[in-house]
């Protein structure tokens, strides 16, 4: 142990957050609201390691990409490079090819958790943070991406987000396509070269599509004028996209066309989208998918399409209001030894059927009944000397100011009144 420095601060790492009881009480309704409506939708929980192989990343992500190239936390143990999981898909691919899960398709998975990635931290973006994915593998149908976007409308209409966040899809069409037109974009930027900043220069050579994303103003003037990937693509592709957005007008899904969204990612064909809102600044989108028909190939397995999406929970929880937590539903005050006594074994038998409650028993009885306010229970049960000698209890209903002595004994029967107290 170093002593000299005993008693200076230690500091927390920057972008790595910690989170009070409200703000962790926040994510873990929001998390709850989710998985719930992921298991209606039939998707199954997965997990992976939070440390895979750093090739696992530059082979899939795409050696171009902002997280290969500058945002994985990578160190090298013994003769392996390892990196902490900057983002799920990659990992959903090497475990569906390690367990040899093909004859198991189709399949619906959810993951969820941290994530990591060297970047600058600010508002909504974290170098630790927690993600929340759905993957549907093994369909190649419009109707296959329709669900997985229907998904993501509920979700938005089950947080009332529905006037915050705005859904844009495009469409990226094949392989082909998109190599076809990578060389258009590329006769077009090159004489430009020396007007782009330096990250998108690097970009140009490595992976000129994804100038689009660039937030830079002067590559953002230079792209008004580029060409766009739409077109490029064949009638195959468009017929395709016209369906999905066929589809969804359908189902009344509000959506929006975006020419420019590419996503940062080499393993999208096809459809891509995001969930957007300008209440989140610059890091304006809060979730973000796409078909991904090539992915589980170019890691050394079978052809399998896929499609899906992960959203940031830090950041979706930036646009929800407030959670009101659940209030405790009994207080419990007791004054005197044997009253304190009596009244731990009721708490215990409340607990035990199920009771949320809370007590404090130190102090008087206006210090215990004032605490109890505090946390909104509502209902209290008091134990007092008079009571104990009468073996009884009062139950007081909170919010009416009603109450009544109840013999001890009975306790069991009155927890009907407890669980509903709108019927009382
Ligand atoms: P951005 O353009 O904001 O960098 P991204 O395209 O890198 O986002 P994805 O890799 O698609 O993001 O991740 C999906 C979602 O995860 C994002 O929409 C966002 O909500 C969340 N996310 C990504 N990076 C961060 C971060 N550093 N901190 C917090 N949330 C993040
Ligand atoms: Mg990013």
């Amino acid at each position: 142990m170093d002593h000299s420095r005993a008693g200076t601060m230690l500091k927390r790492l920057r972008g790595f957050p910690d989170h009070l009881p409200e703000q962790s009480f926040q994510l873990d309704y929001l998390l709850s609201v989710i998985t719930e409506l992921f298991k209606n939708f039939d998707f199954q929980r997965v997990d992976f390691p939070l440390l895979e192989s750093s090739e696992l990343f530059s082979r899939s992500l795409g050696e171009g990409s902002d997280i290969v190239n500058k945002e994985m936390y990578s160190f090298q143990k013994g003769e392996e490079s390892v990196t902490l999981r900057p983002e799920g898909t990659a990992s959903i691919a090497r475990m569906f090819i390690s367990h040899k899960l093909h004859k198991q398709l189709p399949l619906r998975w959810y993951y969820q958790g941290p994530m990591f990635r060297h970047e600058r931290p600010q508002k909504g973006r974290f170098r630790q943070f927690h993600q929340l994915g759905v993957e549907f593998l093994g369909d190649s149908s419009e109707t296959a991406d329709l669900e997985i976007l229907s998904l993501v409308w509920l979700l938005v209409k089950k947080l009332n987000l529905e006037t915050k966040a705005v859904l844009e899809i495009n469409s990226l069409g094949s392989l082909e396509e998109r190599k076809n037109y990578k060389e258009k974009l590329k006769k077009y930027l090159s004489p430009l070269k020396g007007k782009l900043s330096h990250d998108s220069q690097i970009r140009l050579a490595k992976a000129p599509l994804r100038i689009w994303d660039s937030k830079e103003e002067g590559d953002q003037e230079i792209m008004k004028k580029a060409p766009l990937l739409k077109g490029s693509l064949q009638q195959l592709s468009l017929r395709k996209y016209e369906k999905i957005k066929g589809l969804l007008s359908d189902l009344n899904i509000p959506f929006r066309e975006n020419d420019r969204l590419v996503r940062g990612l080499d393993y999208y064909n096809d459809l891509v989208f995001e969930c957007v809102s300008e209440d989140l600044g610059a890091q304006s989108a809060v979730l973000a998918g796409g078909r991904y028909d090539h992915l589980v190939e170019s890691l050394g397995g079978p052809s399998v399409p896929a499609v899906g999406w992960a959203l940031g929970l830090e950041r979706l929880c930036l646009l929800c209001r407030p959670f009101q937590r659940e209030p405790v539903q009994i207080g419990l005050l007791a004054v005197g030894e044997a009253a304190e006594k009596q009244a731990l074994q009721l708490a215990h038998k409340l607990r035990l059927e199920g009771f949320s409650l809370y007590y404090r028993l130190s102090g008087n009885f206006s210090k215990q009944m004032k605490r109890i306010s505090q946390k909104n229970c509502q209902w209290a049960l008091i134990f007092g000397e008079k009571e104990i000698r009468r073996k009884e209890v009062i139950l007081k209903n909170l919010s009416s100011g009603e109450q009544k002595s109840l013999p001890l004994s009975q306790w069991k029967k009155e927890l009907k009144k407890i669980e509903c107290p709108e019927k009382s």
